[in-house]
């Protein structure tokens, strides 16, 4: 993203400060970060940034089409600026959620006719290679 300023106004944002900081943040991580995350991290450099200000954001995001919300954690809602199809796997120890390709084919649900399909998502829950192989017991 060379003109994440320019970014916003293509899509009808109003490039202000902590949007731009929220979009900044939200494309330079692959930790599919809660907006709670995202406040935790910002509110260092942005000390008037409230918890309100970024979940707004992230969900006037999510609907101009910029990032997305993942339904994947059944506690707090996580946000990703990849918009290219891919699935999610959420490691059920750690709480991490990991990007996967999609296998050829599967972007496309086989809906019986009459449906119109506005959001599908491929959301797996296990345990990641690390957690796997970890000794702790798990919860
Ligand atoms: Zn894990
Ligand atoms: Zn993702």
């Amino acid at each position: 993203m060379s003109d994440p300023a320019a970014f916003l106004a293509k899509h009808g944002v109003r490039p202000s400060y902590p949007r731009l900081k929220i979009l900044e943040y939200l494309a330079g991580t692959k930790e599919h970060p809660s907006a709670e995350m995202i406040h935790r991290d910002l509110v260092l450099s942005l000390p008037t940034l409230s918890r309100t200000t970024v979940y707004n954001t992230l969900r006037l995001f999510a609907a101009v089409g910029i990032a997305r919300e993942l339904r994947i954690d059944e506690t707090e809602a996580r946000f990703d600026a990849d918009m290219r199809p891919h699935g999610h796997f959420r490691c059920r120890a750690c709480g991490r959620v990991f990007d996967f390709p999609l296998t050829p084919g599967i972007e496309q649900p086989a809906l019986p006719e009459g449906f119109k399909l506005e959001r599908a998502e491929l959301s797996c829950e296990g345990l990641c290679p690390a957690c796997a192989t970890s000794s702790l017991p798990l919860p």
